[in-house]
C-alpha cells in the first residue's frame, strides 16, 4: 500500500523558540502517532530557518521542506533561492505554484512548471499546489481550472512527472476552516489520477495530497478517500497535538 505524505506547511510563521517548540513536540509524539505503522511526515519551513529546521529535524524521520524556489538556476535575481541552495539543507521537498503565491506574487502555470522542473532535477520533490477560487467552482470550472493548472507541469516534465506530489487546494478552503468534502475532495482528486495516467504508466504512485483547513477532526474521513494519498497541511501544522493526530489518521 502507497504510503501517506503529511506535509505541514508553516508559511510565514515561526521563530528560532517556536520553531524548536514544534519540531519536539512533533518528534517526540512521532513513534506513537504512527504506531508501529507508517507514514512520510515532513515540514515546509520558512527559507531564513531552513538551516536551523534541518538540524531539529535531523534523524527525527521529520523531513524537511521549503516554500518556494526560485525559476532560475542561478545568478543575478536578487532575494531569490535557487534549488541547489535548498539541497544544501537537505531540502526533500518544495511546494510550488501555492495559491497565495499564484495570487500575491502573480505565478503563472508556466512559472510554476519551471520551478517543478528547477526543483526535479535538483533531486528535490516539487509538491504542485492547484485548485480552484470560490468563484470558479460556482462558474463550474473547477475541472477546467486544475487540469490547466497540472496540464502545465506535465508538458514541462514529462517523463518525470511520475516523480512529484500533487496538492488538490481548494482556494476557498484554504485558512478559511471551511473544508471540501470528502467526496468533493475525492471527486477532483480522481480527475488528476486520470489526467496524470494519460501521461504516465506511473501515475499510481504519485501522491496526491489535500489540502484546505484540514484538521485533527475532520483528517480522518479525508484520508480515507481512494484518491487521497496525505495531506498539505497550513494552520493545524503549527499545533504539535493536533498534527500528531493527523499523522496517525494517515499511518497505514
Ligand atoms: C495551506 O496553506 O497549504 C493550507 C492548506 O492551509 P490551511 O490548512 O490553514 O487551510
Amino acid at each position: 500500500m502507497k504510503q501517506q505524505l503529511i506535509a505541514g506547511n508553516w508559511k510565514m510563521n515561526g521563530s528560532l523558540a517556536a520553531n524548536e517548540a514544534l519540531v519536539h513536540g512533533i518528534a517526540q509524539g512521532l513513534q506513537a502517532a504512527l504506531s508501529g505503522k507508517q507514514a512520510h511526515v515532513a515540514v515546509c519551513a520558512p527559507a531564513a530557518y531552513l538551516s536551523q529546521v534541518q538540524q531539529l529535524t535531523h534523524s527525527s524521520g521529520i523531513d524537511l521542506g521549503a516554500q518556494d524556489l526560485s525559476a532560475h538556476e542561478q545568478g543575478a535575481y536578487t532575494g531569490e533561492i535557487s534549488a541547489a541552495m535548498l539541497k544544501d539543507f537537505a531540502v526533500r521537498y518544495a511546494i510550488v505554484g501555492h495559491s497565495e503565491r499564484r495570487h500575491y506574487h502573480a505565478e503563472s502555470d508556466e512559472l510554476v512548471a519551471t520551478k517543478a522542473q528547477r526543483a526535479l532535477s535538483a533531486g528535490i520533490t516539487p509538491i504542485v499546489c492547484v485548485g480552484e477560487t470560490l468563484a470558479e467552482r460556482e462558474a463550474g470550472k473547477t475541472e477546467e481550472v486544475v487540469k490547466r493548472q497540472l496540464a502545465a507541469v506535465i508538458h514541462a516534465n514529462g517523463h518525470c512527472i511520475s516523480e512529484i506530489v500533487v496538492a488538490y487546494e481548494p482556494v476557498w478552503a484554504i485558512g478559511t476552516g471551511k473544508t471540501a468534502t470528502p467526496q468533493q475532495a475525492q471527486a477532483v482528486h480522481a480527475v488528476l489520477r486520470a489526467q496524470l495516467q494519460a501521461a504516465t504508466p506511473h501515475a499510481d504512485r504519485v501522491q496526491i495530497l489535500y489540502g484546505g483547513s484540514m484538521n485533527a477532526t475532520n483528517a480522518a474521513q479525508l484520508l480515507s478517500q481512494p484518491d487521497i494519498d496525505g495531506g498539505l497541511i497550513g494552520g493545524a501544522a503549527l499545533k504539535p497535538a493536533d498534527f500528531l493526530t493527523i499523522i496517525a489518521a494517515a499511518a497505514r
